[in-house]
């Protein structure tokens, strides 16, 4: 599973794919509550110190007949995927 404190590079054009910090970006939407924004970033799987946004964008697609493809990320600086799933990254 991908790391959810870094979420790399793109493999195409080297474009930053970390986001802010998820507890952070909670700790300003709840104007400063500090357990609301424990208690959400938790169910991110995230804590004060770990667990970013990737700036990464989630793509589900389907085929000329209408069947699934495989879901994948997309840079959203260049529009190439930005994982190679090959490598597993
Ligand atoms: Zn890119």
């Amino acid at each position: 599973m991908r790391d959810i404190d870094d979420h790399g590079k793109c493999v195409h054009c080297d474009f930053d794919l970390n986001g802010e910090r998820i507890y952070e970006y909670l700790l300003k939407k709840y104007e400063g509550d500090c357990q609301k924004a424990l208690d959400v970033a938790s169910m991110y799987g995230a804590v004060p110190d770990r667990g970013r946004f990737g700036k990464e964008i989630y793509v589900k697609s389907y085929d000329t007949e209408g069947n699934k493809l495989p879901p994948y990320f997309q840079c959203p600086e260049c529009g190439e995927k930005c994982y190679d799933i090959n490598k597993g990254v």
